[in-house]
């Protein structure tokens, strides 16, 4: 496994709590919009075992054309000691990342393609709109729907309705508006859905979307291949 080591260019305040983190790119390292990336801070390999408290997932924002390694996260007042350490980082500090994947690439399958997030959520999928709106090649248009419930929506400058791009961008601050939109959304029985949130989130949505009649295989998440199923099951309890 290979570590690379690399430095903090520029630190961007997105919202009151939501940070960007642009890292330098290390000469040899590429991904593919989607992707995540194990982020790690300084000392996480100095023991025997790697120190989980100062390793977190994280999605790469950018892509790599962008010449930066984005990564944003949200600090709350009261948080871990991950992010009480990031948070006090400057620029020209160091950081680790590793074993970068991703499980949510943009699929060109000439199908309409429906990407639902919860809050910093939304950070997976920057770079599969910004993919999108530069190149459109079989995919035949996008809608995001993001939840906020502070109100400070991130990336509106990127995620804006382009009614000639075939691109639709929409925000709600609460959960009933959400999933009346995910119904109305799942009315396309052919079209392609990416999931990113918490693990309860992503079972709210898939439940939703199974009740409509949306099949496990048109359903994306940021999960390794064996996780899924777990997943892709209606929740009977709901
Ligand atoms: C594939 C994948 C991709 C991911 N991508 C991203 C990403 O791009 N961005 C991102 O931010 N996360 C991402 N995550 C989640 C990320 O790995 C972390 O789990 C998440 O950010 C929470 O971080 P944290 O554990 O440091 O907790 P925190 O964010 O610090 O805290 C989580 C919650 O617990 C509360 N809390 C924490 N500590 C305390 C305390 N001492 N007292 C009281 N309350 C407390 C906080 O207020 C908060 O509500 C991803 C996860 C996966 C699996």
């Amino acid at each position: 496994m290979q570590i690379y080591w690399t430095k903090i260019n520029k630190i961007i305040d997105e919202t009151p709590e939501v940070k960007t983190y642009m890292l330098d790119c290390p000469e040899g390292f590429t991904w593919e919009e989607g992707s995540h990336t194990h982020f790690a801070l300084e000392g996480f390999n100095a023991g025997e075992k790697p120190n989980r408290s100062l390793i977190r997932h994280m999605s790469i924002t950018t892509l790599p054309h962008e010449n930066s390694i984005g990564i944003t996260t949200r600090i709350k007042e009261q948080c871990s000691e991950f992010k009480t350490i990031l948070r006090n980082m400057e620029v020209g500090q160091e950081v680790a990342i590793f074993k970068t994947h991703s499980n949510v690439p943009l699929k060109r399958e000439d199908k309409n393609v429906y990407l639902l997030s919860a809050g910093v959520g939304l950070a997976t999928f920057r770079p599969l709109v910004l993919d999108y709106l530069e190149r459109a090649d079989n995919v035949n248009q996008i809608h995001s729907l993001n939840i906020d419930s502070t109100k400070d929506f991130l990336f509106t400058p990127i995620f804006e309705s382009a009614p000639d791009k075939k691109f639709t961008s929409q925000f709600v601050d609460n959960r009933k508006d959400y999933y009346e939109e995910v119904k109305n959304l799942a009315a396309d029985k052919e079209g392609l859905f990416y999931v990113v949130g918490s693990d309860e989130f992503l079972q709210q949505n898939i439940d939703v979307l199974l009740e409509q009649g949306i099949k496990p295989e048109q359903i994306m998440l940021d999960k390794h291949k064996q996780q899924l199923p777990a997943f892709l099951t209606l929740n009977v309890s709901m």
